[in-house]
């Protein structure tokens, strides 16, 4: 796969984890516990760390939150996850950052939203006094500006500069510009406040497709700050996937974006975790990073009757999931590994052969019989009915033996 060039963004270290051009594409998340809440958080951020979230950012939204921070740090490091934690403040955040020191020492980064922290003053000394904690502790921020929230008074001016042009832009177009306008201003002032280029990160958050990719181009165009990319509210399920996948991808290919949280809302109940993998698999979807073996499957159609092959593809897939914190320990590469899971042999053999390990089901009509491909070449056929145990055998056979028994340091 040819490599992405990258956008030169300025590197950012926040905590243990490089942000910006020359270090990888870094997979964040957010929880959704009541930060106050200490335990819930710890276990959340637990478990979005474990299924592979490299930074996790909690809202501070109050007193009892703030105070609840250096208990959630220490109780993650209890857990052994260094992950940084970084601080989500709007509003209040100049007050909260002020009033608790170990709240501000504890996180590893601040993200200020710079349309509502300086709401009804003439001056930006909510603003400078946010910054001032992050030069005081060495913390670098996110001025993260968000079309729900953006600067009012910013936008009204430009929107008044447009309408008295002779030939006004759209609406849109004037908008998008006040995000970058608004991004790109709060970050010269951060600097003029104290804070390096290299402990600045921007995000202009939008929840359309083509504004995102526009916004983001402009964005990446006039500055070299590293990048947080995502589609803000990306909604639910299905949609939530597709229109965030449709959105970072053109960006991501065209090397822009050094960090990226992908914005789902998750079911009543349902797993958080979902955000952090579907990161992952744009990330790999599109060559740039690797994190769990991937396994191709047809879609099945009228020469699968039954649904054996379906069931094999998901088991295969669940195993992975499973193995896998272990196997990443044990099996340096691992992340790498192709597997193919089809349903007949019309495709079946041909695509077990571009994988590392293949397998074709018999389709209807078919001899019961499945052949396994093996780096291309036929290795064996399976019949009968352990099928599914024989087939997960041969691969855990060949990590073993393919990808050794390195132990990586935790
Ligand atoms: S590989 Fe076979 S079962 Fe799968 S979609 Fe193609 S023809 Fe249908």
């Amino acid at each position: 796969m040819p490599q992405i060039e990258r956008r030169h963004a300025v590197p950012v270290k926040i905590g243990s984890v490089v942000v910006g051009s020359g270090a990888p594409v870094v997979v964040q998340s957010m929880t959704n516990t009541d930060t106050a809440d200490v335990l819930s958080t710890v276990q959340q951020i637990a478990a979005l760390a474990r299924a592979g979230s490299e930074l996790v950012r909690v809202t501070v939204n109050n007193d009892a939150a703030a105070k609840a921070v250096p208990a959630i740090v220490e109780g993650v490091r209890a857990k052994g996850w260094e992950t940084p934690i970084i601080g989500d403040f709007h509003y209040n955040g100049h007050q909260l950052l002020r009033n608790y020191p170990e709240c501000a020492k504890a996180l590893a980064k601040y993200r200020i939203n710079p349309g509502n922290v300086s709401i009804g003053r003439k001056d930006d000394d909510n603003f400078r006094t946010m910054v001032e904690v992050a030069v005081e502790y060495q913390k670098p921020v996110r001025i993260g500006v968000n079309w729900g929230s953006l600067d009012q008074a910013l936008l009204t001016r430009m929107m008044d500069v447009n309408s008295k042009l002779p030939d006004p832009l759209p609406a849109r177009e004037v908008m998008m510009e006040a995000m970058v306008v608004s991004a790109l201003d709060n970050a010269a002032a951060a600097e003029r406040y104290g804070l390096r280029r290299d402990q600045i990160v921007l995000s202009a958050k939008v929840s359309g497709v083509r504004d995102l990719i526009d916004v983001y181009s402009q964005l990446a165009a006039r500055c070299d700050y590293a990048l947080h990319l995502g589609l803000t509210e990306a909604g639910m399920g299905m949609k939530g996937v597709v229109a965030s996948t449709a959105g970072l991808s053109p960006l991501l290919l065209a090397g822009i974006g050094d960090t990226i949280r992908v914005s789902l809302t998750p079911t009543p109940g349902g797993d958080r975790c979902e955000e952090v993998r579907c990161a992952q698999q744009i990330l790999q979807s599109l060559g740039i990073r690797s994190f769990m073996p991937q396994v191709t499957s047809c879609p099945g159609c009228g020469r699968t009757t039954s649904t054996y092959f379906q069931e094999l593809a998901e088991r295969i897939q669940s195993y992975l999931v499973e193995q896998m914190p272990a196997w990443k320990k044990q099996y340096a590469g691992v992340e790498e590994l192709k597997l193919a899971v089809m349903g007949c042999v019309v495709n079946g053999p041909g695509e077990s052969k571009h994988a590392n390990i293949g397998i074709s089901l018999p389709g209807t009509f078919e001899e019961p019989k499945a052949p396994v491909y093996v780096d291309g070449k036929l290795f064996t056929t399976l019949k009968g009915d352990r099928i599914v145990e024989e087939f997960q055998a041969i691969l855990d056979d060949y990590v073993e033996k393919r990808y050794g028994r390195v132990l990586i340091e935790a």
